[in-house]
């Protein structure tokens, strides 16, 4: 049995608090121009392309990546230091989040030299935009009884099925998507299958919406019919897409995204309720904020990891078990404690608005990325659990 699951305490660098002023600064000029709102009223990522594409210009995307592709040489540190203080602010950054987060690190890693000196560079400058193409209707956690096939053609491969619940896609340029290339063997159920850029445009894809609980279209349900794409579209190794596949969910796993989704909520209750409150509620909102603040050190660590090389699958996977719960538990208190307070001075409905949002919302956070009892799973087995 191994036990030795840590998270290393980090003190950032100098440079991390001196880039952390800059992206800071910018973000007060963007809420002084009403690019950002001063006072939110929604949780999560708002999408503006022209946002992403003025991060793009300030450097602020493809941080760690090698120049040569767009990118910065960055740390892993002051990656994490931009991200936190972009989703502090509730900056719209969805349009670019993916790109940034997964499908770009899954390219430098696995993609050939062409499909990096393609994309990477306009990730980079926030113009090209990525969406995850996994879940299937019938496959979500257990990915590997997908269905949606590409059958290999003259020239390229032939993708027909459906994905579902794709985030952004009626909106991103490509999909990163994994799909069967031959049948799963009876030994490994994850072999065969193949990860590959699609470019959205391509003729016989049809992105169909499906509105979310806010009644929002952010998800979609993208169907392939007979859709035919380039042999340099593959991406990595055929019939290796599982490796691939779970190196990017790694990504999608340790950022402070897992955790500050009602981050905005926390704050506007605590100036709602003002410093004249009873010991039950100082109480209720002190439990969240040593929470929050203890999240962000692990959050942190995971990011140190990340610098030093190392793969901290697991660690990612507890930040996302405990983040997501935390996130869920802030709208729950927000709740309690405003319903028993008639008297708080919300006239222009703020915190009431972020509160219905966060409510519409928070069941997604467990979901999304690997449900809870997913993470479980990982967590048991790299303590040695199972
Ligand atoms: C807001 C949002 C955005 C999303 N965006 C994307 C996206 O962009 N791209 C994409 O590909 N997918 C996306 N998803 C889909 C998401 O990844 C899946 O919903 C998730 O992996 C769960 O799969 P499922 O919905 O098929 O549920 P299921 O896998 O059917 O799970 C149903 C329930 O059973 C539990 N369960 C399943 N297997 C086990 C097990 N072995 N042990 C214990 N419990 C188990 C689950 O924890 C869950 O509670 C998104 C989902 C949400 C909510």
């Amino acid at each position: 049995m191994s036990w030795d699951v840590r998270f290393t305490p980090i003190v950032l660098s100098e440079r991390c608090e001196t880039l952390r002023g800059e992206v800071r600064d910018f973000l007060t000029q963007q809420r002084k121009a009403g690019i950002i709102p001063e006072v939110p009223t929604r949780v999560g990522m708002d999408y503006s392309a022209d946002f992403s594409r003025s991060l793009g210009e300030r450097g602020w995307l493809g941080w760690r990546w090698p120049k040569a592709y767009g990118g910065h040489e960055g740390t892993a540190l002051e990656r994490y230091v931009i991200t936190e203080e972009l989703l502090a602010a509730g900056a719209p950054v969805r349009a670019h989040w993916v790109a940034d987060r997964q499908s770009g690190p899954v390219l430098l890693t696995f993609g050939s030299e062409a499909q990096k000196q393609n994309y990477l560079p306009r990730v980079a400058a926030g113009e090209c935009f990525f969406c995850i193409g996994l879940s299937e209707p019938d496959s979500g956690s257990d990915l590997a009884s997908l269905r949606c096939r590409a059958e290999k053609i003259d020239g390229g491969f032939r993708i027909t099925g459906t994905k579902l619940w794709t985030s952004n896609a009626h909106r991103a340029h490509y999909m990163l998507a994994l799909f069967r290339t031959a049948p799963a063997t009876p030994e490994n159920r994850r072999s065969g299958l193949s990860q590959f850029i699609v470019d959205l445009s391509t003729p016989g894809i049809e992105v169909r919406p499906v509105l979310n609980l806010a009644g929002e279209h952010d998800f979609n349900e993208v169907h392939f019919d007979g859709v035919e794409i380039p042999d340099d579209s593959l991406v990595g190794t055929l019939h290796m897409g599982w490796r691939q596949a779970s190196a990017e969910l790694a990504y999608e796993r340790s950022g402070p995204e897992r955790w500050l989704s009602t981050y905005h909520l926390l704050a506007r209750l605590v100036e709602t309720l003002g410093p004249d409150v009873s010991e039950d509620i100082r109480t209720q909102i002190g439990e969240l904020l040593v929470d929050l603040v203890t999240l962000r050190q692990m959050s942190l660590s995971v990011a140190g990891m990340l610098e030093a090389g190392q793969e901290p699958t697991v660690q990612a996977a507890v930040v996302k078990e405990i983040g997501t719960r935390f996130e869920q538990r802030i709208p729950r208190v927000a709740h309690q404690l405003l319903s028993a307070r008639s008297d708080y001075d919300d006239q222009d409905n703020t915190v009431r608005d972020l509160l219905e949002h966060a409510i519409l919302w928070s069941p997604a956070f467990t979901i999304r990325g690997g449900t809870t009892e997913i993470l479980r799973g990982i967590i048991a087995r790299g303590l040695g659990l199972r």
